[in-house]
């Protein structure tokens, strides 16, 4: 068992934390939010004042924080997880942020003896609930082996994709699926009403088919009932096809269908949609038909 610092309990850093500290590893957490460290403490955890109290002395350090200069402030910036912790320990930033800055870590790690692995999910709030999170995981293979019992405490596929950034890359290409295919869902249901078919019965068709996907089977009553909380809110997803696009840039290739669904999430932001959950692209696609 290890001791592990954790650093951004959200929506997803909560219950991978608390799975960690079920799982029996000494986990003590930070979150800027006071609710937060709360619900850690309740979940066997220790709540720690500030990032260098919560690291210090751990021999693994996850992040799970929202984007880049969060990651850059928590990790990097002077008094932060780089500055506090061992040489030889373990960071898996786990959070979903842009490769530069996944690559740019792992240096600043190395150049300190710092083991750092840039580790992205997916599976939503529900795998993050079950342990049930997809994780991929970008850097040396030495270091993913010795990541991997904590990982597993977290997700139930875990592979090793690549050098660092591999894993942000990866994830950025989940995205772009998943933002496709809550479009084409939102596309279907506005069909199926438009034409007078009821929508739950027509997607619970497409969910024994071909379109059968893990979207429909998760999501596809919650929106038909048009209910949106988050999981995973329109403003994160926004941030990930800016990702996906900046790295289609930057390898030179056309994503058409990715710059469309990244185009109807801006929309959502517009709209003034961006703190629901990116299931509510459905509102989107109704206000462009008019409905
Ligand atoms: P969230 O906004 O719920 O949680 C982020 C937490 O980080 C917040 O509690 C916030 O207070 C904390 N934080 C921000 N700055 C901090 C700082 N300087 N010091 C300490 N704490 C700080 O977000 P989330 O939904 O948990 O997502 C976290 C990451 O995981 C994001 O990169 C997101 O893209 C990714 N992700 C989310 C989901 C999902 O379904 N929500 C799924 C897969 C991946």
């Amino acid at each position: 068992m290890s001791r592990i610092g954790f650093i951004g309990l959200g929506v997803m850093g909560t219950p991978m934390a608390a799975h960690l500290a079920a799982a029996g590893h000494e986990v003590s957490g930070f979150d800027l939010n006071a609710d937060a460290l709360a619900k850690l403490e309740a979940a066997g955890g220790r709540a720690a004042n500030d990032v260098a109290d919560a690291v210090s002395g751990a021999e693994v350090v996850v992040t799970m924080l929202p984007n880049h200069p969060q990651v850059e402030q928590v990790v990097l910036a002077p008094g932060g997880v780089l500055d506090t912790i061992a040489p030889g320990t373990l960071l898996a930033d786990m959070s979903t942020i842009r490769p530069e800055t996944s690559i740019e870590v792992a240096k600043a790690g190395a150049a300190k003896g710092i083991r750092v692995l840039d580790a992205p999910v997916s599976g939503g709030q529900a795998g993050a609930e079950q342990a049930a999170l997809s994780i991929m995981v970008g850097g040396d293979e030495a270091d993913f082996v010795a990541a991997k019992p904590v990982f597993d405490a977290l997700g139930k596929t875990v592979v090793h994709v690549g050098p660092h950034g591999a894993g942000q890359v990866v994830k950025a290409a989940n995205q772009l699926v998943v933002g496709g295919i809550y479009g084409l869902v939102a596309e279907a249901i506005v069909l199926l009403e438009a034409s007078g078919v009821d929508a739950g019965t027509g997607l619970d068709v497409l969910a024994g088919g071909l379109a059968g996907s893990r979207i429909l089977e998760l999501k596809r009553k919650s929106m038909v009932a048009r209910q949106f909380e988050p999981g995973f809110r329109i403003d994160l997803h926004h941030k990930d096809m800016g990702i996906a696009l900046a790295a289609a840039r930057q390898s030179d290739v056309a994503l058409p269908l990715t710059g469309l669904v990244a185009q109807l999430v801006a929309a959502g932001r517009a709209m003034g949609y961006g703190s629901l959950d990116h299931s509510a692209l459905l509102k989107v696609v109704e206000e462009l038909s008019g409905r």
